[in-house]
């Protein structure tokens, strides 16, 4: 991964303050009768209101046999991550969960970010794990410190959801460095070993976004090359930020 410079940074703060606000606005819009496809557009539009490009829409990752139809990445209930929102017109239905993960391209920089919101209300266990990957993202994210490592963070995340639940850390899909390109290096695995991997220096841009699974960790994909799903249909739960490390720390700029 290159490093990135100040100016880099400075706008990387601003794609990070409108990819806040942008996901804020799809947040609003999610209710029972909502369909996926309209959460898709308001995301189009909310990143194009504000001069900015769907990082999203038209991407290829290597691993896919077609580039990304939507700007808005949904995962509703047992969907860990990356569900096509245009597919069909899945319509939400009180007391799902629904995942909300997209990016942006503002002035050549990429800030990637998403969470897991209720659908009206939900029930106990919905609530918790939604709670604890939050958390879980907020203790990777603390551990993003110039001089850890990348598995400082993974270890973090693990020892922290270990204590407090028996959800499934899903391991095959990870966070990863961002900023010029959607992926880069490093990958930063949501479980590992303390003091291993790649240190963290200053400059570095990077998406943690832990994914948690009410059952078992185990994923299948789904033959559109995108959608993941828990394998037992449990549900799951992603939360996830774009941060800069500075010397004095992480500084979330996916945030207003
Ligand atoms: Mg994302
Ligand atoms: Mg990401």
């Amino acid at each position: 991964m290159r490093i990135k410079t100040p100016d880099d940074i400075d706008r990387l703060r601003i794609a990070g303050r409108h990819l806040a606000q942008v996901l804020h606005a799809v947040e609003r819009a999610v209710a029972p009768g909502v369909t996926l496809k309209e959460l898709n557009d308001i995301a189009e539009r909310e990143i194009r209101a504000r001069g900015d490009i769907p990082a999203f829409l038209g991407y290829r990752p290597s691993s896919a046999p077609k580039a990304f139809p939507a700007t808005l990445c949904v995962a509703l209930n047992d969907v860990v991550v990356h569900g096509i929102p245009t597919k069909d017109d899945a319509v939400l239905r009180e007391g799902d969960i629904l995942g909300i993960d997209t990016g942006l391209v503002h002035e050549e920089m990429i800030v990637d970010s998403g969470r897991t919101v209720p659908v009206g209300k939900i029930d106990r266990t919905a609530q918790e794990l939604i709670a604890v990957t939050h958390e879980a993202l907020m203790i990777g994210i603390d551990a993003a410190r110039p001089g850890n490592t990348v598995g400082d963070i993974g270890h973090a995340i693990e020892t922290y959801v270990k204590k407090v639940s028996t959800f499934g850390i899903v391991e095959h899909l990870c966070g990863h460095g961002v900023g010029h390109k959607v992926h880069e290096e490093p990958q930063i695995p949501n479980y590992g070993r303390a003091g291993t991997g790649a240190t963290l220096v200053p400059g570095m841009v990077l998406a943690i976004e832990p994914m948690l699974n009410e059952g078992s960790k185990d994923v299948i994909f789904e033959r559109d090359g995108y959608t993941v799903r828990t394998s037992d249909g449990t549900r799951s739960a992603h939360f996830e930020h774009t941060i800069v490390v500075t010397e004095h720390g992480p500084e979330i700029l996916t945030e207003v």
